[in-house]
């Protein structure tokens, strides 16, 4: 008999392990039933998802003609309610201090030669006025978990310090953060910080594996990390961010586990995740290569992405520069929804240059380009990029952000929001040659605003926008 309650306030309980068990022999009974899926896809296309019985269903099933529908249906998805912009972001190391003692990361409080540091607000000033001068506008500030070293009011004063910088015409507009399971109260605290998103990944579903792979430190609690959404919720912040990194567990479980885990935010609080983030493993210092080999195949990676896309289509896909240039342009056709640009892994990365001897990355980064070459090559690809920041500034969270994307009216709001901030970013920070090609797309894109009155404002403010006026969005 199996124990599963999506409403449970236990870990053990909203993500069942005998549940996704049985999930995944159901499919792989099921996975030559033809007829079913093409029914599911169907249903599908009405968007209101799956359920992760069904999309377990889809990710074993192996028919050509399945897996190509599966791929069409997520475009479709895709464009329905994100239509063509792409938003961007950076991360933001503070400090790489960390006691926990997880295996597949470089910063763990074992690895003695890894280069630790954490940045001072002057230091943080400097990232940030760095980041600006690239053009970003959002921010995910990462952090290693340590009680004395970084502790919730060195976090609050660093949010605080961020807000704070205008460098010429830049501002950091919405910080993301990712820092270790808390308390509800410390939740209420970022909350009042005035964060966007609470991005916590829970690496694997399977509590015997997670258990393996954080053999120390706070981290190692399987029950206190995975019920975090729920204090993050209770602490009222109600965008959070899940993810998985796929390659330290059976994938087929961690899939089915994080669509178990949207589930029970849903169903307890009204409101499914923000995000969710898709990393596989990759290489960094210290860690075993042959233990984590970034284990799922590329053409298993984008069925994962598209069924994601298709089984929860108001929650956003961001997909960082782990991956290379060639599966970030195929996952932002098919699911992706945010990417980061120009990222730095290391603590201080985007000031100082990062070497051998000063590496402290977390990670091996794939795609290496710059910010302006990313916003040039999803211009060419007819994507708009989008530093838009708005919703979060309207108060538009939670449910009430749910509610904006269902109502289909992303064409209204989102593609208008994402032009005015791809104008933003190519009158102050693109190439000569960048811009001419973006404003170029605005002007082709407007008449796709449908709303008239709409498109008539976005006209007034890009014009406005050529006087030196910045910073407008609906
Ligand atoms: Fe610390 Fe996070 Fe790295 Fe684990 S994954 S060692 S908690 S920084
Ligand atoms: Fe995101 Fe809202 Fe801006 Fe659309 S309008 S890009 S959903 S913040």
């Amino acid at each position: 008999m199996s124990n599963y309650n999506s409403k449970s306030p236990k870990a053990e309980e909203f993500i069942s392990h005998e549940e996704i068990l049985s999930t995944l022999q159901f499919a792989e009974e099921h996975k030559n039933d033809i007829e079913e899926m093409d029914k599911i896809l169907e249903r599908a296309r009405d968007c209101k998802g799956l359920t992760y019985r069904e999309a377990a269903q889809l990710l074993e099933c192996d028919d050509k003609e399945i897996n190509d529908k599966i791929f069409s249906v997520a475009k479709e998805i895709k464009d329905k309610f994100y239509g063509n912009r792409i938003v961007m972001f950076a991360p933001l190391y503070l400090s790489n201090y960390c006691v926990n003692g997880c295996r597949y990361c470089p910063y763990h409080g074992q690895n003695k030669h890894i280069r630790r540091s954490k940045l001072t607000q002057e230091e943080i000033r400097r990232e940030v006025i760095a980041l600006q001068d690239m053009g970003h506008k959002r921010l995910a500030i990462e952090l290693g978990e340590h009680p004395t070293m970084n502790p919730i009011e060195y976090v609050l004063e660093s949010i605080d310090t961020i807000y704070s910088i205008k460098h010429k015409n830049g501002a950091i507009r919405r910080v993301n953060v990712n820092i270790a399971a808390t308390t509800v109260e410390n939740y209420k605290k970022l909350h009042d910080a005035g964060i966007g998103t609470y991005i916590l990944f829970q690496e694997t579903y399977n509590k015997d594996q997670y258990e393996y792979l954080h053999p120390t430190g706070p981290k190692s609690d399987y029950a206190y990390h995975t019920e975090a959404m729920d204090r993050a919720m209770q602490g009222g912040i109600d965008d959070v961010g899940c993810g998985v990194l796929f390659g330290l567990n059976l994938y087929k479980y961690d899939f089915v586990g994080i669509l178990m885990h949207a589930k029970h935010l849903e169903d307890t609080y009204g409101c499914g995740p923000h995000t969710i983030s898709v990393p596989r493993v990759r290489p960094a210092d210290d860690i075993d290569p042959d233990e984590f080999d970034n284990g799922v195949p590329d053409h298993i990676f984008k069925r994962i992405i598209a069924i994601l896309r298709i089984a929860v289509p108001y929650t956003g896909i961001i997909m960082s520069t782990r991956e290379s240039e060639e599966m970030r342009g195929e996952a932002i056709e098919i699911g992706v929804s945010q990417i980061s640009g120009g990222s730095r892994t290391s603590v201080g990365g985007y000031v100082e240059e990062e070497t051998e001897e000063n590496n402290s990355a977390q990670f091996d980064v794939s795609d290496r380009r710059t910010l302006n070459e990313v916003v040039d090559w999803l211009i060419d690809k007819g994507h708009i990029p989008s530093f838009c920041t708005a919703c979060y500034r309207e108060g538009r969270t939670g449910d009430r952000f749910m509610s904006l994307v269902k109502s289909g009216q992303i064409a209204n709001i989102c593609q208008p929001n994402a032009m005015m901030t791809l104008k933003e970013y190519l009158e102050d920070y693109a190439s000569e040659e960048t811009k001419a090609k973006g404003l170029a797309l605005i002007n082709e894109r407007l008449a796709s605003i449908p709303n008239e009155k709409v498109r008539q404002l976005v006209e007034e403010h890009l014009k406005d926008m050529d006087r030196g006026k910045r910073d407008f969005r609906l």
